[in-house]
């Protein structure tokens, strides 16, 4: 992968903000990591975005990674399965759909293959209910079984979203040469989409790089919320399944984007 992706590749990738929203900072930043702790920062509202990104290939068509966030959802989630504690817990009256996802995708002109996912948490598929239910959906291994306590109360919801959809696919990883990251996919198989498997918010979660004409963009996914995350290379806060695991795929990341500086980092949450 990092032999090829400085040279300039034939992806456009174009990001869709779908919606705003807020969440507390606890959940989006460990704040009892020692530089946080260090820079004084408290708990608070924290407003966040959630994008759709759109990927066109020549020849493989366009794709989605991750759903972004379909009007239906927000003003009739029960309609779409979305039970009553996570309508609460998830503050969804806070959420302010700014572009549907597919007609975003079909503005262009294009039509949709197939949908990557990051991870399977619900602000990321939360445009299913627009989504034809023969598109099949790409993520990380084990993505789709994982039981936490977060997906306790989510299943319900994921396994509507899902239904009668053809079953999801998984990304077969390789052990990465060079031991950089736990894994990478060649997507396509022709050298201009990665996927890197970069656990810790989730078991399964992923995050691409694209060769764009204007060199690599790379998607974090939720490896990394925020800006300020980023900068300071303090990985996510109680929205996490396992800590070590996530500090290290965020410091995986941030090398990866130094050793290649014309690289365009797009984040999980903020721009
Ligand atoms: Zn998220």
């Amino acid at each position: 992968m990092e032999a090829l992706i400085d040279k300039p590749g034939p992806i456009e990738v174009e990001t869709i903000l779908s919606a705003n929203w807020v969440a507390p900072l606890s959940g989006l930043l460990n704040l009892k990591h020692p530089v946080a702790v260090k820079a004084g920062i408290r708990d608070r509202e924290e407003p966040i975005e959630i994008y759709t990104h759109l990927l066109r290939h020549p020849s493989h068509g366009a794709f989605m990674v991750d759903t972004g966030v379909s009007k239906r959802f927000v003003q009739d989630p029960k309609g779409v399965g979305v039970g009553l504690v996570i309508r609460n817990f998830a503050k969804l009256d806070r959420m302010k759909v700014r572009n549907e996802p597919l007609s975003a995708v079909q503005s262009k002109g294009v039509e949709l293959k197939g949908v990557l996912m990051t991870h399977l948490h619900f602000d990321h598929i939360s445009g299913m209910p627009d989504i034809p239910t023969d598109i099949p959906f790409y993520t990380g291994m084990g993505e789709a079984n994982t039981r936490q306590l977060q997906n306790l109360f989510f299943q319900g919801m994921e396994n509507r979203l899902f239904e009668g959809r053809p079953a999801i696919r998984e990304f077969q990883f390789t052990k990465d040469p060079n031991d950089r990251f736990d894994g990478v996919v060649d997507v396509f198989g022709d050298g201009t989409l990665f996927s890197i498997l970069t656990p810790g918010h989730t078991a399964g979660h992923v995050s691409f790089v694209a060769r764009t004409p204007e060199g690599p963009v790379l998607l974090t996914g939720d490896a990394c919320h925020t800006r300020w995350g980023w900068d300071h290379g303090v990985e996510p806060g109680t929205y996490t399944y396992d800590r070590a695991k996530e500090r290290k795929s965020l410091l995986a990341l941030k090398a990866l984007s130094e050793r290649h500086p014309n690289m365009i980092v797009r984040l999980g949450h903020q721009p």
